[in-house]
């Protein structure tokens, strides 16, 4: 595969945009080389700007769960667009996908557009310590919600419970109102509240965790939280803007039968448009303006021609459950062909799924929350990585990313993945 015209676009970017990137994981900084210039995507696969055809496992890390350029989709933010972009006034659309979205996912009967999942999460966290007149949120190590302020810390040193700024320019202010709790561990989650009497908000969770590879809850995780947020009188709220809309219709309360008392949205929602959402039930709901106390507000919020997007995606998945099957068995097949290349092989490895989700870690042991995940052998990744690019196929340029299945994804697609592993593999 050739890339001097990506390179090349490369250096021009980086002239004007900071690193090149609007985001910074598209740098290929953990795998090294220069990221890839796209020209088009359709169906399965990208087409990039050197006239290479790559097998797409990311799907613009998400939306595109019924393939690029999805023909409904696209009909349908056209016929939209010609008639304005945006107004600034509502629209009867935003109706229409709100009152989808609530039908489609347990427990929630009002839901709030916004324009992507950081908006979500932290109107999400701002409406429940409103709501509960507390300050302090749990959140989990290696669990991302977007790069709001109150996200971007990290586990603080020693003694103090609560945790430290991950990035200049959020302040120790901020940080002292977010306590890091180990994922998978409601022993560790205990203690904080036992500390923290009376003060916490909220435990924003990725119920199916999916910013460190794809790391499952185990059995009696998410119950215990519910549990533990019920005796102490603090939020829920699930963070399923990637799994929302992905691992069944309603989601992981849908997956795994526990209720969350807030859910945020992003990604597929927006049917490849940015949109976020966060939702719960109208009492809580009605606690933001203009009916009560929380402000929260957006000048293209619930944008017509991203709610199009989203309403015509939402209503693709609504109409065929089928496909919520047809992803999991696809995944399954890809999990076990790989499985069984990486142990011909002798590579050390775990492979985690859930549904559509599925990340490969290149260490024996189980992968069960951040620590486990940090252990994954980065130089082994690198290579795998570049290896699967050279023979077409794209995955996530960080080895702490899931994969996203598309539909689109055909069973030859999957042979040629599954080969291409095995051909990788023998170079490891
Ligand atoms: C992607 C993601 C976000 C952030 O969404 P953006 O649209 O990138 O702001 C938040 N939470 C989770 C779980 C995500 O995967």
């Amino acid at each position: 595969m050739q890339y001097q015209r990506s390179s090349l676009l490369f250096s021009e970017a980086e002239k004007v945009i900071p690193g090149g990137v609007n985001s910074p994981v598209r740098a290929f900084k953990s795998v090294g080389g220069t990221p890839i210039y796209v020209k088009s995507a359709k169906g399965a696969y990208l087409y990039d700007e050197d006239g290479n055809k790559l097998i797409d496992y990311i799907n613009s890390w998400g939306p595109m769960i019924l393939g690029h350029a999805y023909q409904p989709v696209i009909d349908a933010i056209t016929e939209r667009a010609k008639k304005g972009t945006s107004f600034g006034m509502p629209t009867e659309l935003e109706t229409k996908i709100a009152t989808l979205a609530v039908s489609m996912v347990p427990n929630i009967e009002k839901i709030r557009f916004v324009n992507s999942g950081t908006e979500a999460c932290m109107s999400a966290i701002r409406l429940a310590r409103g709501f509960t007149n507390r300050d302090k949120i749990i959140k989990f190590a290696g669990c991302y919600h977007g790069h709001s302020d109150s996200f971007l810390i990290q586990a603080g040193s020693g003694a103090i419970t609560f945790g430290s700024p991950n990035s200049p320019g959020v302040t120790q202010g901020t940080a002292k109102d977010t306590l890091l709790a180990n994922y998978n561990d409601l022993e560790n989650v205990r203690s904080l509240f036992e500390a923290n009497k009376n003060q916490i908000a909220a435990i924003i969770v990725e119920p199916v965790a999916g910013n460190m590879g794809c790391i499952p809850p185990k059995k009696g995780f998410l119950e215990g939280l519910k549990e533990i947020c019920i005796e102490n009188q603090s939020l829920l709220i699930f963070d399923e803007v990637m799994t929302g809309f992905r691992l069944a219709k309603g989601g992981v309360q849908e997956l795994f039968g526990v209720d969350a008392d807030i859910v945020c949205f992003g990604k597929v929602i927006g049917g490849g448009l940015p949109v976020g959402a966060f939702a719960s039930r109208s009492e809580i709901m009605d606690y933001l303006a203009p009916l009560g106390p929380v402000y929260q507000a957006g000048t293209l919020s619930g944008n017509p021609l991203a709610m199009e997007a989203g309403l015509t995606m939402l209503t693709a998945l609504n109409n065929n459950p089928q496909v919520f099957k047809s992803l999991d068995e696809k995944t399954a097949y890809l999990d076990n062909g790989i499985r069984n290349i990486l142990l011909k092989n002798n590579i050390d490895h775990t492979i985690n799924r859930v549904g559509s989700m599925i990340s490969v870690h290149f260490d024996a042991n189980p992968v069960t929350d951040f620590e486990s995940a940090k252990n994954g052998d980065n130089e082994t990744f690198k290579k795998f990585f570049h290896g699967m690019l050279h023979q077409g196929i794209y995955i996530a340029p960080s080895a702490y990313e899931s994969w996203f299945i598309t539909d689109a994804l055909t069973y030859d697609d999957l042979d040629f993945t599954i080969n291409a592993v095995d051909l990788v593999a023998k170079k490891l």
